[in-house]
């Protein structure tokens, strides 16, 4: 028999959002559901995210300027909020208490939506007692724990690192060397698993951790817009990751699990 493609690792550290758990999957319905509370007459729900996603591509360009960067690092709160403004502004009916009343539904439904994917699970119970297990998540302070409460995972791992915690997030060279001193691991004992080859698998590499590239179907930011692309698809000149995986439970042999 061949030996595990991941035989000298000692700790394994996940990415969240659509890696452990279907984010996407709730934001969407979590949008849907706050538009038809909440939303202006004469829009559809449906209407409403088509300009919420359009609303969202062009505020991203401005998320990483200094003065949102550091109020997001905090709370999700006052991006989220804009958001709804300029998604109203799109609509033609911009109106500050429906911004915010948009806002705090639409942060509620998401929440009571999130759910680990079904491999999640089984796959951090058999990794534990035999691995540093740890946790990397760009995001708001506030929602990031908030996920990490909801979905009840937090004694699985020895190390959770948070963007809006640590002031910086994937993918800086630095988040992932914060990584390995905490649980006082070498690169090359460590392995990621994500989602994002952008965001978690190439900064990884470049790091020298051993990576596990996780492609869902369920992998479509509700920003994609009608007929976005399911799958995020790699440079054509960048690096391949140690593997590729549709399923979390396939990482178990690899791990001689
Ligand atoms: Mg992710």
């Amino acid at each position: 028999m061949s030996s595990p493609l991941f035989l000298n690792v000692e700790a394994v550290f996940f990415d969240l959002d659509d890696t452990l758990c279907q984010y996407w999957e709730a934001a969407r319905a979590g949008l849907f559901r706050a538009f038809e509370k909440e939303g202006p007459s004469g829009f559809t729900a449906e209407d409403m995210v088509q300009l919420w996603a359009k609303a969202f591509r062009e505020f991203l360009k401005e998320v990483n300027h200094p003065d949102w960067y550091s109020k997001y690092l905090k709370t999700g709160e006052s991006t989220r909020t804009e958001q709804m403004r300029r998604t109203l502004a799109e609509a033609g009916c911009a109106d500050e208490d429906r911004a915010r009343r948009l806002s705090e539904t639409y942060m509620r439904e998401r929440d009571s939506r999130l759910r680990l994917f079904d491999d999640s699970l089984e796959v951090l119970n058999t990794l534990k007692p035999k691995f540093r297990l740890g946790l990397i998540t760009n995001g708001p302070a506030d929602v990031q724990r908030q996920e990490v409460r909801t979905l009840g995972i937090e004694s699985y791992f020895a190390a959770i690192l948070i963007e809006g915690e640590m002031g910086e997030g994937k993918p800086k060279l630095s988040v992932f060397r914060r990584a390995e001193r905490r649980v006082e691991c070498a690169p090359e004992k460590t392995l990621f698993v994500g989602n994002s080859y952008a965001h978690d698998i190439r900064p990884a590499i470049e790091a020298g951790w051993r990576t596990a590239w996780i492609r869902r179907p369920t992998d479509v930011p509700p920003s994609a817009g009608p007929g976005g692309s399911a799958v995020e698809a790699k440079p054509a000149d960048a690096p391949n990751p140690d593997a590729e995986i549709n399923n979390l439970l396939e990482l178990l042999p690899m791990l001689g699990c």
